[in-house]
Order: C-alpha cells, then sequence, then structure tokens
C-alpha cells in the first residue's frame, strides 16, 4: 500500500523544566517543519504542539512567545506535573483529531530530527506506526547504557513485548490513535501500549544524540519507576512466577517433613535450630516478597478503578474555536 497525498503532521513535544534547551531546540523544529513542507512530504497546516507538563520555570513563557510569533506552533499546559508519559500522551489526544499523522519525541534534541523523513517515507508506503529505534548508545555513560540495556531485558522477560532501544520517538497515525483512544487505563507505559494496539508498523534507525542544554529527568530511580509501570500495567508475569515459585517451595518443603518425620521415627532427630530457623527467613522472605508482589498490582487495580482522566489541561495558546476539548480533565496518579 502507498499513500498519495500530502499527510498534515502534528509534533507533539513535551517540555517539563526544558527553559534552556527550548530556545535552542524550538527553531531546530521549527525549521525541520519548514523544510518538510518545502520538500511536499507535509502539508502546510503542519504544525509543532508543545505540552507544558506543568513546569515551574520560564517554559510555558518561552512556549506562548513562539506560538505569538508563528502561527504553526500551539501549545497546551498540564495544570500539574504528571510525568512524560501523561505529558505524550495529552499531546497525543489534542491532536488525534486535527492532523493525519503525529510524531513525538523529547525537547532536549536528542531525538534526531534528521529521521523524521524517513519516518514520513515509512508512514507512505503503508506504516501506521513507526517507531524510532537508536542505532548506538555512544553518547550514554557506561552506567546509563548498561542500565538500560538491563531495562529492555527484565521488560521483554516480564512479559511486556516493546521494541529494543525504542523510547518515545515514534510517528503514530490518526487512525492509531483513534483506536488508542480506547485504552483507558490510567497507569501508562506508551512504548509497550502501541505494539498492543496492533496495525502495520515498522522501525527507523537513528542516532541519539547529547542533551543539548539543561540536564536529565530520568534519573534511575525514575527508569525503575518506569519499568515497575510498564511491567504491572502490561503483564501478570510476575503473579504467574510467584505461583510457580510457591508450588517449587511447597513441594522442597514437603520433601523437607517426609525427610523429617523419617529422621524422627528412625531416632536420629537433634536439636535442629540451625535449618529450622533457615527455614523459617526462606519462607518469611518468600511470602513477604509475594504479597509485596501482589500488593503492587492491588494498588494498580486500585488507582485504575478511580477512573480518574489521565491529564488536564489548564491553558492553551489560541482557542481552538469550534473544536471540541477533549473529554479527558483530570489526575490520574493519586497515592
Ligand atoms: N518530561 C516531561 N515531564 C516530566 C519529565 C520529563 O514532560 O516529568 C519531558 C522532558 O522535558 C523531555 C522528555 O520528557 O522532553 C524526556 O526527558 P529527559 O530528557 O529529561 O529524559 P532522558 O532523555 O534523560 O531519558
Ligand atoms: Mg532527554
Amino acid at each position: 500500500m502507498t499513500r498519495e497525498h500530502t499527510p498534515k503532521l502534528i509534533l507533539i513535544i513535551p517540555c517539563y523544566n526544558e527553559a534552556a534547551v527550548l530556545p535552542v531546540t524550538a527553531p531546530l523544529f521549527l525549521g525541520k517543519l519548514r523544510q518538510l513542507t518545502a520538500d511536499g512530504k507535509i502539508a502546510d497546516t503542519s504544525r509543532l504542539l508543545f505540552v507544558d507538563d506543568g513546569s515551574r520555570d520560564g517554559t510555558w513563557d518561552l512556549i506562548k512567545g513562539f506560538a505569538a510569533e508563528d502561527p504553526h506552533v500551539a501549545g497546551i499546559r498540564q495544570s500539574r506535573n504528571r510525568g512524560h508519559q501523561n505529558a505524550v500522551l495529552a499531546g497525543l489526544m489534542e491532536a488525534k483529531d486535527h492532523c493525519d499523522i503525529t510524531i513525538s519525541l523529547d525537547c532536549d534534541g536528542q531525538d534526531d530530527v534528521g529521521a523524521m523523513d524517513e519516518m514520513i517515507d515509512a508512514w507512505a508506503g503503508g506504516a501506521e506506526i513507526v517507531y524510532g529505534v537508536r542505532n548506538d548508545r555512544e553518547t550514554d555513560s557506561f552506567f546509563k547504557r548498561f542500565t538500560a540495556a538491563r531495562f529492555y531485558k527484565l521488560m521483554n522477560r516480564m512479559g511486556v513485548e516493546s521494541v529494543y532501544n525504542h523510547a518515545d520517538y515514534r510517528l503514530v497515525s490518526a487512525r492509531v490513535l483513534q483506536a488508542f483512544a480506547d485504552f483507558r487505563e490510567v497507569n501508562i507505559y506508551l512504548r509497550g501500549m502501541f505494539p498492543l494496539v496492533g496495525f502495520p508498523s515498522t522501525c527507523v534507525y537513528y542516532r541519539r544524540q547529547e542533551r543539548l542544554a539543561g540536564r536529565s529527568h530520568y534519573p534511575l530511580s525514575k527508569m525503575a519507576g518506569l519499568a515497575a509501570d510498564g511491567i504491572t500495567s502490561l503483564s501478570i508475569r510476575p503473579i504467574r512466577i510467584i505461583t510457580a515459585l510457591g508450588f517449587f517451595v511447597s513441594l522442597v518443603s514437603l520433601i523437607g517433613i517426609l525427610w523429617i518425620l523419617i529422621t524422627h521415627f528412625t531416632g536420629h532427630s537433634v536439636p535442629g535450630w540451625a535449618s529450622t530457623t533457615a527455614i523459617i527467613c526462606f519462607a518469611t522472605g518468600i511470602q513477604m516478597l509475594s504479597l509485596g508482589i501482589i500488593g503492587e498490582y492491588v494498588g494498580k487495580i486500585y488507582l485504575e478503578s478511580k477512573h480518574r482522566p489521565r491529564y488536564i489541561i489548564s491553558e492553551r495558546t489560541g482557542e481552538r474555536g469550534a473544536e471540541e476539548a477533549p473529554a479527558e480533565t483530570a489526575d490520574g496518579k493519586d497515592e
């Protein structure tokens, strides 16, 4: 399948306290948009959509400034910080009825805008989702590289289907977004959810750059949180592992009890303080771990059962006129 018409593209750019980098990258994104339009790859109604994720620095003022200067720029502001995934989601839902394709990317210049041409070509060739995949990790520290590799391995082992080395640089067609809007969960892990929506997809490879300015908002603790969210939102494999472990421990205990009975009746029983303590410790440990993991899922059910909207847009640059505002308007995550 090939497509002939020139698509309207909306670039979705989440920003959280990015006043240091936006003045550098916004002209970069705008320049890319102009080049794609000039090359006839996208319609000239295409635009940038900045999503301010409740920044506390001058980010929103900068976005308003860009929007005032250029009609190709729009911005929405979340009423508070809700995290990267929810910010991207807010942008996607805002864009879904007003374009043919969206591309989401970080605002710090790390995702190479040069890959967009190939992404759009892949869409023209029939793909509905195009995953941007980094082909090297040279620009990362050894620590980040090591933890990132573990991250993807863990996700796959735990039953979350995700594209290796793909973060959130991705082309998604409006058609996929319409289907995706029916995924109502509050705990979201976008890169694991899009493969579940289906539709033809492909990958485009790019080199991830260094952050142009400012600093990362994803320390190890947040990455671990993202992994935990991804696993417990999309997979029940950990619970299965607990069940398997439970069977195994029960079996070992049964053999242990037989052994204890035999030693008792043959009169060889000795005061076995060490073995008893060891067994108690082991069993308690396993139980605590299992309860903890089950608790994670129960917690997720609690959060999901509240059906709170996943984002609230508090401000917009310019009015959207007769267009309807998105239905969702409240917080998803709450303790
Ligand atoms: N971001 C966001 N909300 C947050 C944290 C980050 O919207 O709570 C945005 C951030 O502005 C950037 C993107 O998510 O555009 C990726 O964040 P960052 O560059 O800090 O992560 P890294 O690339 O270091 O993993
Ligand atoms: Mg970054």
